[in-house]
């Protein structure tokens, strides 16, 4: 396989999962015959993320997810059971902040989902 080929990989399981771990990733792989060591898909990761294909998210808890840079959104988590879900918050984003351009922003907006509630 070559390079090209793992990114694709990798950008179809992001559109059909929304949020994976690398770990998730090297699994979800595996499950479907492509045995990659932890190092590629870290590297792969690494180069996606470099080119602006994907974001890395930190949300909940130490866990670092990665997710398709092409749909800009906010996340809505759940501090009893986890759960997190896309969701689009609107705001007005200022262009330049202290001389710091801004290019793209996510918000995580911390809270109780509709289960934990029932
Ligand atoms: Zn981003
Ligand atoms: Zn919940
Ligand atoms: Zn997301």
């Amino acid at each position: 396989m070559t390079r090209g080929e793992l990114n694709a990989q990798i950008k179809q399981l992001l559109r059909e999962r929304h949020l994976l771990t690398a770990m998730d990733i090297v699994s979800l792989l595996e499950e479907r015959g492509l045995v990659y060591n932890k190092t590629s898909v870290y590297r792969a990761l690494e180069r996606m993320l470099a080119d602006g294909d994907i974001c890395r998210q930190a949300l909940g808890e130490n866990q670092i997810f990665y997710e398709l840079h092409q749909d800009e959104h906010d996340h809505l988590v759940c501090t009893r059971c986890g759960r997190i879900t896309g969701v689009n918050v609107v705001v007005a984003m200022p262009q330049m902040v202290d001389s710091f351009q801004v290019e793209h922003h996510h918000l995580t907006l911390y809270g109780v989902c509709s289960h934990c509630r029932a």
